[in-house]
Parts: C-alpha cells; structure tokens; sequence
C-alpha cells in the first residue's frame, strides 16, 4: 500500500542516473513529490487526427493503444516501452524510455490520449517520442477524423522543472501513477475544514488533483492559491505560537520617568525624527509590562536605529534590578560583523561615558573595555575571561559584540535586554534559544535595514511587533543616481575627482576579489577589487590614496583600514560588498559600482545606503556590463526608488514565478513569495493562525495540524 511516506524508488524503478538526480530535487517521498508543483501549464498541442500529423510538432491525438511492450536497449540497457496508438484514420507507434511501467498501467483496447513530439526515424517512420499517456472514457466531442479546435478541457498540461535524468514529462507520470494507487483516498487534511470553508479553499485531495492535473485554468489557480495559503499559515502558526509562549514568559519591568529619558535623549547632537520618537515610545511600553518585548525595528539605511537602541538601552542599564537601589540591568547588544560591533561599541562610549557607564566589547579576536584603568578617557583591551567575568558579576552593564556573545560561556548576572543589529543574518530558533537561556526572559529588539515587503515582514517574523522608521533624519539629500555608460567613465572619474577635491571620500564597489584564473573558461569577467585598487591608485586617482577592503581579510587589518578610512588617511576605499551593512562614515559620499548587474536590488540599495550619512550631496555611479533588457529595468527601478521599503515593493512585484530565487534566503517556496504579492491572503493566514493558537495553543484538538506543524518544521531546521 502507497502512503506519503513511501519512498520513490520503491514505486519507481530507478536508474543511479535518475536516483541522483531525485536526490537533487530533493524528491525522496511520494509526499515530496505530490508537493512538487507545476512550475507553468503549457497549451497542449493542438489536438489532430493521426494521418493529419506532422513530424516535429507539439500534438494531441486520442484513440485505441495497442501492441503495449517493454525490453531493454541492446547496448544502453535502458528499458523502453513501445505501443501503438489508432483512430479512424491511421496508426502511430510511440515509444517511451526509461519509463518501463508506462506499458504494465495500460492495456491494449484502453481509449487514451497522447500528447507529446512527433519524431522521425531514419527510415522515416513517425512516432511519438516521450509522450504523456491518460486513459480517457471518451473520445473528445466531434469525430475521431476531423480537426479538432484546439479549445478544450483536455487542453492544459502541466510542466514541471526538469533535471537531468528526470524530464517534466517523467514528474507528470509518477504523479499519475501514484493519484492511481489509491493514495489521495486516506489523504489527510492539513487545514481545520472550518478555516478551508471560510475562505472557500479546496480541500487536500482535490487541491492536489488540481494543480497537477488541471481540467480548466482556474481549479490550478484556486489550488496553487490553497497551497501558498497552506504554507503561510503554518509559518504564521510558528511565529504566533512564538509569540504566544514570549507572551506568557517573565521578564523585568522597566519603567522611566519621561523626564530622565528627555535628559538622555538631550544628549544626541541632533533631534530625534518623529519616527525615532514614536519607537522609542513603543518600546518603552513593552518595558513595562512585565513580560518579554519582541520587536522588528525596520528602518532604511541611514535612519537612526542606533540611537533608538541607545535610548532603549539607556532606559534598562539605568534600572537597578528588583528589589536594589543601585546596580544596573544589563543589556547585550549584537552586531553581525567584527567592523559594526567595534562601530557600535565607539557610539556607546560616547553616549554612555557622561554616566560613567562601562561598556564591553567581545569578538571572535578579543575583548575591550570601556574605562580603561589608567586612562579613564579610552577604552582598552582586555582577557576575555577577566571580561566575562566582570559581565557575570554584574559590574558590565553594557556587552556589545558579534555572535561571540551568545556563546555558553558568556553569563550574564542580570540581562534585561537583547538587541541584535541586522537581524535578517539571524534566524527565528536562534532568537528563542537566545532568549530561552536565561531564566527571567530578555527583552528583544531585532533591527534591519533590510527592506523588505509588508507582507513578507508579516510572514517570516510573525512572531514580532513592528516598529517602522520610515524617514530620514532631515536634511539628508537624496542621492543622484546614474547609470553610466561605459564612454562616460572619464567624464565620471572627473566628477569624482572634483569631489575627492572638496574633501570627501568615495567608496568604489567590485563583485570580486580577485582577478579569475584566465585559463579556467567559466572565469567570470568581472572587476576585482585587487586590480581596480591598483588601476585607480596608479592610474586614474595618483594625486590620492586609494585602499581596499575585502571579506577575505583578518579582523584586525579590516579594523585598521576602516579606521584609516575613517581617518581620512585613505580617499578612495575599494570594497566587496563587506561595507554593505551598517558602516558609517559620513565625510564618504560618492559611490561607485562596478558590474552592478551581479547584485541583487536590496543589496545595490544597502550599498547606496553608506553614502546617505551626511548632509552633503550624495552621487552614485552604476556600472553595468550586461546590457539585457532585464538588468536595465532593474537598476532603471534602483534609480528611481525614493527608499527601500518603495524598492522592495517593486521587486516583489516585479518578480515572475520561477525568478525567486531571493525567497531561498528567507525559507519560503516560490509558490508563497508568490502569495507574497497579496496582502488580503497574509493577512487572512495571519488572523487564522493567532485565533487558533489563542483558542488552542498546543493545539490539542487538533492534533494533524500538530504534526504537520512538526514536520514542516523539522524541514525548515534542515
Ligand atoms: P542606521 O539606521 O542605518 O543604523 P545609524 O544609526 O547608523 O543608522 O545613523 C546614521 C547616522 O545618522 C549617524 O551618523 C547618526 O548619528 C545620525 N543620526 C541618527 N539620528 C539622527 C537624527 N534624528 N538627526 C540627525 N542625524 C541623526
Ligand atoms: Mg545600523
């Protein structure tokens, strides 16, 4: 007997061939591949009479099969089934390869209809090649040998994507197959009936016949809408389950008089935006209710986050912890790279030395401290054990670091609060074991830059409250944006010249790091950061000094060069996309980058976003190799985007089925990132998840949806 879990290569005989090439698809199960959809639905050929057939079309012809057989290829061993097909005005042979079982699910006199290539042989005989084979009770309406229209119900056919060894037609019959076994019978639903009901949604069963044996265009649009549904609510019920257990948790209540915070905010060498207000409040309303804060800070490049983690964090360290007068709450702050964690590290110097205040800073190469013992002015370094231990006992308030932070061995002897900079580099489960560490629950606050769709940020962190900081401090200029033809460069370098001479820097953007290896073929041509450092410095800017900076080099040499930078000692700074997160220095307003066709919207944006930190006019110059029509309407969208959410927005849209590959990164199929562009749907999904886990939390009465619930997850931990 069939089930889902029944593994493919014990219905299907399987060459090695195919076997790796089903591993590849990450096809091991029936159930793996029910789910493995249609990636179109292509026109059928049209359908004909068999003597009206021509050799290389695309056609559908129905009638009697006969003459079914199987045997092996004389030298390849490969099995092939041959038959032969009838109707009222000729005969056709087929032949089928490597799909032997073709000729046991038929029998001769069966009416079926065929679909597929009209090949030749070299006698000149013609045959279908690989076609798809449906037994069918009737033939289509009108006579067996006249020209049918090609507009029918027989008319759609499913086309999966292919690998080597596994053609879309080979998905099609192992689907077909398995639909006969008997296995959608006992087929379990996923989603409670009354959800399916309120939404008017197919059920299982039907969804699936739909999607891969469509009769009519909508059945396969309503079932793909089921399955998107299908994944969006069990990740919402994920997140909202999340949420749910934080919600029950204990955590510090913090609680500040306004006053004490205004003084705080007083010290910022600038007024806070409206919307640095407005989150700070919202976070601060999360302190005091006793239980953990788990809140998205989402805001574009250049908008101030810093400063609200600052304020939030200053509201925390300057709690004492229950039932004392004095001490402090702790806070740990997590950056994603050495370069930002030293950044952030200087920033609360500065903020937090007026309130004598130490901060620590702990890195995969070593630890900081803030006093230093002999100078109460600098900061100095440290053993990371002395360090942790001062953070063990309390006498830290302030932690700031990479990942090294959530190590075992750091402890903390009263944390009330977690910050993680950047957090799209940090997943769900390793938010919650973060938080589940510690016996009362930390305060949470993720921060991105990262724009991404409403809907997607509704999805992926469900399970977070959304603060948005949706402007720029004032007076920042929007950047100029160019894309710029290759005559032009000249004429850019001397723009860029005259920039450099009114005191500014420039960053300049390469794909690579090295120049490829000439004599490997796939070498991709693209501009290395090494060669262009060299071009520029020797070349084209001698009069200033150009350095560089990849992901390649050690901590402390990209420390030094970004201090350097900083400094004013370097002029031109040549980079991999390494500056991409966070990094910040004002005095640098021009960026330029090369091959700007291998990056991605969101991350040429990120870039972009470096040079958005001053009140200095911003340039930006792109350029492209590829001149395809597709690239140039991207950056075409990247030049005119006012912010990030407007671009992320657009790329969504913008996206075709099949063109996904950003989803990977976030862990949904293409099928959601789809549904993605439907904000009714989400939210739908949304709104059903929460009541069912208020309702039900551990879902006991609904024990199906717990175990799918499982399962789905134990993929995504893969
Ligand atoms: P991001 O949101 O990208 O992390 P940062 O926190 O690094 O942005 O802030 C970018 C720059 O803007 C910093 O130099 C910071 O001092 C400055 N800044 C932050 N808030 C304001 C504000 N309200 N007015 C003016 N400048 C600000
Ligand atoms: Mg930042």
């Amino acid at each position: 007997m069939i089930s889902l879990d029944t593994p493919l290569e014990i219905i299907f005989r399987l060459s090695p061939f195919q076997k790796k090439a089903l591993v590849k698809m990450r096809l091991k199960k029936v159930d793996d591949i029910l789910r493995y959809f249609p990636t179109r639905y292509g026109e059928a050929g049209a359908i004909k009479a068999i003597e009206f057939l021509n050799v290389g079309e695309n056609a559908v012809v129905f009638g009697k099969i006969s003459k079914l057989k199987t045997a092996k290829t004389f030298r390849s061993k490969v099995p092939i089934s041959t038959a032969e097909i009838e109707d009222s005005t000729g005969k056709i042979k087929i032949i089928w390869f490597s799909q032997p079982y073709i000729a046991k699910m038929f029998f001769g006199g069966m009416l079926v209809r065929i679909e597929g290539k009209v090949s030749v042989k070299k006698n000149g005989e013609i045959y279908f090649s690989n076609p798809k084979i449906e037994k069918v009770s009737q033939m289509p309406d009108g006579t067996s040998d006249s020209l049918f229209s090609g507009e029918d119900n027989f008319n759609l056919s499913p086309v999966y994507a292919e690998s080597r060894g596994i053609s879309s037609n080979w998905i099609y019959h192992a689907i077909q197959k398995i639909f006969k076994s008997g296995v959608l019978k006992n087929l379990e639903e996923s989603i409670p009936e009354e959800i399916l009901k309120k939404y008017s949604l197919p059920s299982l069963k039907t969804s699936l016949i739909w999607i891969h044996a469509p009769r009519k265009k909508e059945d396969a649009e309503i079932a793909r809408k089921r399955f998107a549904f299908e994944e969006i609510f069990f990740i919402q019920l994920d997140r909202q389950k999340e949420k749910y257990i934080a919600q029950k948790e204990k955590s510090f209540t913090i609680q500040k008089k306004e006053k004490e915070m205004k003084e705080f905010i007083k010290t910022f060498p600038f007024p806070l935006t409206r919307a640095q207000n407005k989150s700070i409040e919202a976070i601060l309303n999360d302190f005091k209710t006793g239980h953990p804060m788990s809140r998205l800070l989402e805001g574009d490049v250049g908008s101030g986050k810093t400063a609200v983690a600052a304020t939030a964090s200053f509201a925390v360290v300057s709690t004492p912890p229950p039932d004392r007068k004095f001490g402090n709450l702790q806070v740990a702050y997590m950056a994603p790279t050495e370069i930002l964690a030293e950044q952030h590290f200087e920033s609360f110097i500065e903020y937090f030395a007026k309130y004598k205040l130490p901060v620590g800073l702990i890195t995969g190469s070593g630890a900081k401290k803030f006093p230093s013992k002999s100078d109460r002015e600098k900061s100095t370094k440290i053993s990371k054990p002395q360090l942790l231990k001062w953070v063990e006992n309390g006498e830290i308030p302030i932690l700031i670091g990479t990942h090294a932070l959530i190590q075992k061995t750091v402890k903390f002897k009263n944390l009330a609060f977690i910050i993680i900079d950047e957090q799209h580099r940090f997943g769900v489960k390793q938010r919650m074991q973060l938080r589940r560490k510690h016996d009362i629950a930390p305060h949470l606050l993720s921060m991105t830059a990262t724009p991404i769709p409403r809907t997607l940020a509704l999805t992926i962190f469900g399970d977070l409250d959304l603060s948005l900081l949706d402007e720029l401090p004032p007076g920042r200029q929007m950047p100029e944006t160019k894309i710029v033809l290759s005559h032009e460069r000249e004429e850019i370098y001397e723009k860029v010249r005259e920039e450099l001479k009114t005191g500014r820097q420039v960053f300049v953007i390469c794909p690579r790091i090295n120049d490829p290896d000439p004599n490997k073929e796939t070498a991709i041509n693209a501009k290395s950061v090494k060669s262009e450092t060299e071009r520029l410095q020797n070349k084209i800017f001698k009069e200033f000094k150009v350095g560089a900076i990849t992901g390649k080099l050690k901590p402390a040499e990209k420390e030094k060069i970004m201090r350097d930078f900083k400094d004013k000692k370097i002029d031109i700074l040549v980079a991999t996309s390494v500056v991409e997160v966070g990094v910040n220095v004002p005095n640098a307003t021009v960026m330029i980058i090369e091959n700007a066709e291998r990056f991605g919207l969101a991350q040429l944006h990120q870039l972009r976003g470096r040079i958005l930190r001053s009140s200095y006019k911003p340039y930006c110059f792109v350029f492209a190799e590829s001149k395809s029509a597709k690239t140039i309407s991207r950056l075409k969208s990247f030049v005119k985007a006012k912010n990030g959410f407007e671009l992320a927005e657009a790329d969504l849209q913008q996206r075709g089925a099949g063109d996904l590959a950003g989803a990977k990164q976030w862990g949904v199929s293409d099928l959601a990132m789809e549904a993605l562009k439907n904000i009714k749907m989400v939210e739908a999904a949304r709104l059903e998840a929460r009541l069912l886990i208020e309702k039900d939390p551990d879902l006991k009465n609904y024990p199906l949806l717990a175990k799918y619930l499982v399962s789905k997850n134990a993929v995504h931990m893969e």
